[in-house]
């Protein structure tokens, strides 16, 4: 189970989405040996390190989309000094709908080293729970929040050769598949994931219509992925 270097290094480090026992192993350590944490809101990092038993934590930084352009080039500098640099998001996979890309960047731009602990992501596990095409998808993240671009989105999207997944909010879970069944159709095959690997893990797959109703039926709270099937597939 070889590490990442331990100085002069970015690692991207990958937390539960909702089940602390989905940590990787190998995240434990490299947390550990951090010089830096860089992580979103520093008490959720905080508490996922006490409840992992790290006693004495390593300085929490936090890195958010407000600050992720202006922070990139001083975090970089400090791994050019040899320090090793960990980040993390609130949860899942960073740089994926979460900050992240501008710091890679930064250190590819510098000639740095740049490493992951991969392990969860909403996105990855939603496709793979939904029963649609896996072999090939477009990962959009959230969609604009207003309708008419919602609307514009989907479709553009009428005849797309792959599955499409798109990251909700439960705010919005039950305008977003009205405009889809809007757009699309009531028999386009979709799947809704939520709070994936939670107590209240739900997964509703089959035509856009049922499936709306479904959701509709059923608690709206938490946290939501919906996938998109080509056209013509059915579950
Ligand atoms: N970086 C994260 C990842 O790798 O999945 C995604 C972060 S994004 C800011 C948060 C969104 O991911 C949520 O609004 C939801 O759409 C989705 N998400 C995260 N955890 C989830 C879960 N346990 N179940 C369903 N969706 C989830």
């Amino acid at each position: 189970m070889p590490n990442a270097p331990k100085t002069g290094c970015l690692t991207l480090v990958a937390t539960p989405i909702g089940n602390l026992g989905d940590i990787p192993l190998r995240a434990i350590e490299i947390l550990k040996e951090a010089d830096c944490i860089a992580c979103e809101d520093t008490r959720v990092t905080g508490k996922l390190l006490s409840k992992l038993g790290l006693k004495t934590k390593p300085e929490l930084l936090s890195y958010r989309n407000e600050n992720e352009q202006s922070l990139a080039e001083p975090l970089a500098a400090r791994i050019a000094d040899g320090q090793a640099i960990v980040l993390v998001a609130d949860a899942g996979t960073p740089a994926i709908s979460d900050p992240g890309f501008r710091l890679v960047r930064a250190c590819r731009k510098n000639g740095l080293k740049v490493t992951a602990v991969p392990g969860p992501c909403a996105a990855v596990t939603a496709l793979a729970l939904s029963g649609l095409p896996s072999d090939g998808f477009l990962f959009v993240g959230f969609l604009p929040p207003k309708r008419a671009a919602r609307v514009r989105f989907f479709d553009a999207q009428q005849d797309f050769e792959y599955t499409i997944i798109l990251y909700e909010s439960c705010h919005r879970i039950s305008k977003c598949l009205d405009d889809l069944v809007e757009t699309l159709g009531a028999d386009r095959a979709i799947s809704v994931s939520r709070e994936l690997t939670k107590l209240h893990e739900t997964i509703h797959s089959g035509p856009a219509g049922k499936v709306r109703e479904q959701v509709a039926q059923a608690s709206q709270k938490g946290e939501f992925v919906i996938s998109i099937a080509k056209k013509n597939y059915s579950l």
